[in-house]
């Protein structure tokens, strides 16, 4: 222990004072507000329950993101029982001094609250950017004494234990405000629709559903869509049988027409991610034509579309101010001047972009090149999986040579390194290592690329820690990514 660094000598405090909960919670008046969440912390890593409970009484923030700290989502964790023990004592006494608590945060978010105030390290959940609340719901609602935020995933067992708890919970509660912020759906029955029902929609900022829908389910889900009017992020994985006869055929045409137009009702939607979504291989321009919002993202995978089908989509006006756009493992081959042109009508906004196996060639890069040297904020570039020839690659390699705030390029190999049945030949994808280092060098760039032999659809993910971007492929792929850099 260094007794000179005076954060070792507050961490010697904190140690000692929880040696004895009581010592802990009679000096708790004396702890500066900078301090609690350290002793907070603390006293869940090891087990003060008394303390931490007290904590709360005296806690001086608007929120207590607790979710990040208690992984183990279950009514029994000692950790949250104390929590809900203490906010019980608050919510009988009304008013606590220096208590500012309003906010429960149960989500798995919230782990930079803990980094800043108590220098962990806590590692962010997800990978994808804190969503945040338009702040007029207080006064929309009767301003509740508490609001308790949690995350809802419906499985398929049943509703989650500690969902049906907490929902219990605050009912028994005057003044406590249950709001779910992120519903994952991965089964949906009936019964599910009527705990849907009971909670407050228009809290629910994120939806994620991914599972197989029959039509009657894919409608219901749809009418529920029209409540959801804060949603901002939805992800959609829905799978819907084929129809066997005529009237099946009509009944899911009819649902699927249900399911897009009320999507007109979701004003705030920013990011839209449609994972594998084959229902909408005929309806995605019908879905764009709802849309009344500018998205920050759109994600589409995996899925072939007509022609005629993609060039509608890509004229959307909401897809105008894009932030991130992937289009992972959709054939993109014929419509090459109709990204080029999504691309320019994007290229002041754009800053993460994603071609990964997209069928492209040397031709449609020739298309793409000058639209994407103008896309001067972007910081991560996939062209995983296409067959570029090295020439292409060399011209690539210079046209986003000129992009500054570029940090992360995946790239294919170049096609020269298979033999003509499509086998990586080492010896040759070496060579052509070298001669990419040596391109890299002439352009006289200090920059790192990856170069990826692989065709998987499942890895070179995209990933953002902290704001760095790092690459993860997947666990067989690994040894199929080469990074080369120059200094
Ligand atoms: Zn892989």
């Amino acid at each position: 222990m260094n007794y000179d660094n005076p954060s070792s000598l507050i961490q010697l405090t904190i140690q000692s004072l929880l040696k004895d909960d009581n010592l802990a919670i009679s000096s708790l008046k004396d702890i500066p507000d900078a301090l609690l969440p350290s002793l907070f912390l603390k006293a869940h890593i090891q087990g003060c329950y008394k303390t931490l409970k007290a904590i709360v009484l005296s806690w001086p923030f608007e929120r207590l993101p607790l979710g990040s700290l208690v992984h183990d989502r279950a009514p029994e964790n000692p950790s949250f029982k104390a929590v809900m023990d203490g906010i019980d004592v608050l919510i009988k006494q009304k008013v606590s001094p220096r208590c500012r608590l309003q906010v429960l945060d149960l989500q798995f978010t919230g782990q930079k609250f803990w980094n800043t105030w108590t220098g962990s390290h806590l590692q962010a959940y997800s990978q994808k950017r804190e969503l945040m609340s338009e702040g007029t719901s207080k006064k929309e609602k009767a301003t509740p004494y508490l609001e308790v935020c949690v995350d809802l995933y419906l499985g398929e067992e049943q509703v989650d234990r500690f969902s049906t708890y907490l929902l219990n919970w605050t009912k028994k509660r005057k003044g406590v405000h249950l709001s779910y912020k992120t519903v994952r759906i991965h089964y949906l029955t009936r019964k599910y629709f009527r705990f849907l029902y009971a909670v407050s929609c228009c809290d629910i900022m994120e939806l994620g559903i991914h599972c197989t829908l029959p039509f009657s389910t894919l409608r219901m889900l749809a009418n529920l869509l029209g409540m959801l009017s804060n949603l901002k992020r939805m992800v959609v994985c829905i799978k819907i049988p084929t129809a066997t006869t005529p009237e099946k055929a009509e009944w899911r045409l009819l649902s699927i027409n249900n399911f897009t137009s009320e999507c007109t009702q979701l004003l705030h939607l920013q990011e839209l991610y449609l994972e594998s979504p084959s229902f909408l291989k005929d309806h995605l321009h019908c879905l764009f034509r709802c849309f009344n919002t500018s998205l920050e993202v759109f994600s589409l995978t995996n899925c072939r579309f007509r022609k005629k089908i993609l060039t509608h989509v890509f004229q959307s006006p909401c897809i105008s101010q894009l932030k991130d756009l992937c289009l992972k493992g959709v054939p993109l081959t014929s419509v090459s001047k109709c990204l080029r042109s999504l691309l320019e009508v994007n290229a002041s906004t754009l800053q993460h972009l994603d071609l990964g196996l997209c069928g492209l060639q040397d031709p449609q890069l020739e298309v793409l090149l000058p639209a994407l040297s103008s896309c001067s904020q972007l910081r991560s570039f996939s062209l995983h999986g296409n067959r570029l020839s090295m020439a292409t690659l060399e011209k690539l390699l210079s046209c986003t040579s000129g992009l500054s705030r570029l940090k992360l390029e995946l790239y294919p190999a170049p096609l020269e390194s298979f033999s003509p049945q499509g086998v990586l030949q080492p010896a040759t994808f070496r060579l052509h290592c070298t001669q990419i280092i040596k391109i890299l060098k002439d352009l006289r760039h200090s920059r790192s690329i990856v170069v990826s032999t692989g065709q998987c659809s499942s890895c070179a993910e995209k990933m953002f820690r902290n704001g760095e971007p790092i690459i993860l492929p997947c666990k067989s792929c690994v040894r199929k990514f080469k990074k080369l850099s120059i200094e």
